[in-house]
C-alpha cells in the first residue's frame, strides 16, 4: 500500500533524518501513523514516553563500556558509570532486590545468561512448554536453550487452563532440573511464585521467575512480586514496564557475582548505554504514583474486555484473566487464529495468533488469538471503552469467517476515529 503524502513524517519531527535519508524517514513516518491510527492489542507491546524515546536516541550510543561501573575495560566512563549506577539503583529500589544487572540486550540473552550462570551444557532444565504459554528460552527444542540443555516441560491443566502444580512437583522430583523457569508469554492468570519456590526447594533447583510480560504490573502493585520467592528474576524492560527494548536480571546478593559474570564477559560485549539510560528513565516513571494507577488500569481494562468478550460468546483460556492478557480460543467460532488475526489487522486491530493449550491445530496455524491491554491503557482508554473493543473484535472475527472486507474497512474507520481522540505517548501529533 502506498501511503498518502499526509502520512509521511512531517520534516520537523525528525529533521536530520528527513534530510539525510528521506526514504528511511518516510518509513518511520508511516510507522508512526500506523501506531497512532490502530488499536494495538499485542500484550507484549506498549508505547514508551517521549522521555524514554529521547534517552534512547542520545550520544550515550557512541560509547564503549565493557565491564561494570568502576571496573571498565575502556576509559572515559565518568558519565556512563553514573548512568548505569542510576539505572541499577532504580531497579533495585523499584523491585526491592539486592542486585540488578541492566546490561542484557533483551529478554532472550538475559535468559541465556541465567543458563550460563547456573548450568552446564547437557544439564536438565525445566520450563513451561511453549504451546502452553511458556517462552522459547525456557528449554524449548528449537531454541539454543533446548538444544544445548535438556529441556523438560510442564503444562497447564486442560480443564482449568491453570498450572498443574502436582504434575510440576512430580516432574521436578523425577528430573531434578538445575533450573526451573516460571512465567511465560501467554499466561492470563496470576503466577503462584510461592508454589514454584517450594517445588524448586524440594528438588534442589534454582528458581527463575521470568516476569517479562508482567514486570510493569509487579512494579505497579497489580501482580504479586516474585522477589521473596525466586532466586533470579529475568525481565524485559519493553513490555508492561514501558521502557526501551532491553532486559534486566534481578537477584539475591548470593547470586550477584554469577549473574554479572555470565552477562559480561560470559555472553555479551559492550552494554548499550543509550538503552541503559532509557531503562533508568522508565524505572523513574514506573516509580511514580501514576504508574500504579496505570498498572491497575491495565488489569481492569483486561478484565472488562474479557467480560465483554465472554458476553459475546468467546471462549477464553482459563475463563478470563487476572492480568493484562486474554487468550481467545476461536475453535467454537470456526475461524483459525491466523485468519482472524490477519482480518483484524486489516480492520486496524493489531493482535497475534497464538497456540492455545492442547491446541488441535499447528503452531504456525493455531486456534488462538492473544490480546492485551498495555498499549490501549497507555493511550488513556478505560473500562468504558472495552465493550466497543470487544464489539470490534466480534465483528472482525465474524467478517474474517465470512470474508466480508467491507465490514473490516468499516471497523477500521471506527478504530481510527476513536484512536484519534486518544493520542499515544511518544508519537507526534498529526
Ligand atoms: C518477551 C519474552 C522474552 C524475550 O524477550 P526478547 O526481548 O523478545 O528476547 C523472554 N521471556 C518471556 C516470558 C517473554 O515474554
Amino acid at each position: 500500500m502506498t501511503p498518502p503524502a499526509a502520512h509521511k513524517t512531517p520534516a520537523h519531527q525528525h529533521p536530520a533524518l528527513a534530510a539525510a535519508d528521506p526514504e528511511l524517514a518516510a518509513l518511520v513516518g508511516v510507522e508512526e501513523r500506523l501506531q497512532a491510527d490502530t488499536l494495538r492489542l499485542i500484550p507484549s507491546e506498549n508505547y514508551v514516553s517521549s522521555a524514554v524515546l529521547e534517552a534512547s536516541g542520545t550520544v550515550l550510543q557512541n560509547k564503549y563500556s565493557e565491564g561494570y561501573p568502576g571496573r571498565r575495560y575502556y576509559e572515559g566512563q565518568q558519565n556512563i558509570d553514573q548512568v548505569e549506577r542510576l539505572a541499577v539503583a532504580r531497579a533495585k529500589a523499584l523491585f526491592g532486590t539486592d542486585h540488578a544487572n541492566v546490561q542484557p540486550y533483551s529478554g532472550s540473552p538475559a535468559n541465556l545468561a541465567v543458563y550460563l550462570a547456573f548450568a552446564e551444557p547437557g544439564d536438565t532444565v525445566m520450563g513451561m512448554a511453549l504451546p502452553m504459554g511458556g517462552h522459547l528460552t525456557h528449554g524449548w527444542g528449537v531454541s539454543a536453550t533446548g538444544k544445548w540443555f535438556r529441556g523438560v516441560q510442564y503444562a497447564v491443566r486442560q480443564d482449568t487452563g491453570l498450572v498443574d502444580f502436582d504434575a510440576v512437583r512430580e516432574l521436578a522430583l523425577k528430573e531434578r532440573p538445575k533450573l526451573i523457569f516460571c512465567g511465560g508469554t501467554a499466561l492470563p492468570r496470576t503466577i503462584d511464585f510461592a508454589a514454584f519456590a517450594e517445588i524448586a526447594r524440594e528438588s534442589g533447583a534454582v528458581l527463575v521467575a521470568d516476569i517479562a510480560h508482567i514486570a510493569g504490573l509487579i512494579a505497579g502493585g497489580a501482580h504479586p512480586s516474585p522477589v521473596p520467592h525466586a532466586d533470579v528474576i529475568s525481565t524485559t524492560t519493553h513490555k508492561t514496564l514501558r521502557g526501551p527494548r532491553g532486559a534486566m536480571l534481578l537477584a539475591r546478593e548470593e547470586h550477584a557475582k554469577a549473574i554479572d559474570k555470565a552477562v559480561f564477559p560470559g555472553l555479551q560485549g559492550g552494554p548499550h548505554n543509550q538503552t541503559t539510560a532509557a531503562i533508568a528513565v522508565a524505572l523513574h516513571e514506573a516509580a511514580q504514583p501514576s504508574f500504579r494507577d496505570y498498572a491497575h488500569a491495565v488489569v481492569a481494562n483486561a478484565q472488562a474486555l474479557a467480560d465483554a468478550l465472554l458476553a459475546r460468546g468467546f471462549d477464553l483460556v482459563s475463563g478470563g484473566t487476572d492480568n493484562h492478557l486474554v487468550l481467545m480460543d476461536l475453535t467454537p467460532k470456526d475461524v483459525p487464529g491466523k485468519v482472524a488475526a490477519k482480518a483484524l489487522d486489516r480492520a486496524g486491530i493489531v493482535v497475534n495468533y497464538n497456540t492455545v493449550p492442547y491446541d488441535a491445530r499447528k503452531p504456525f496455524d493455531p486456534s488462538g488469538v492473544r490480546i492485551g491491554t498495555p498499549s490501549l491503557t497507555s493511550r488513556g482508554l478505560g473500562t468504558e471503552h472495552m465493550a466497543t473493543v470487544a464489539d470490534w473484535i466480534d465483528r472482525g472475527v465474524r467478517a474474517a469467517g465470512s470474508g466480508d472486507e467491507d465490514a473490516l474497512q468499516k471497523i477500521r474507520g471506527e478504530v481510527a476515529e476513536l484512536m484519534a481522540a486518544f493520542p499515544a505517548p511518544g508519537l507526534p501529533r498529526a
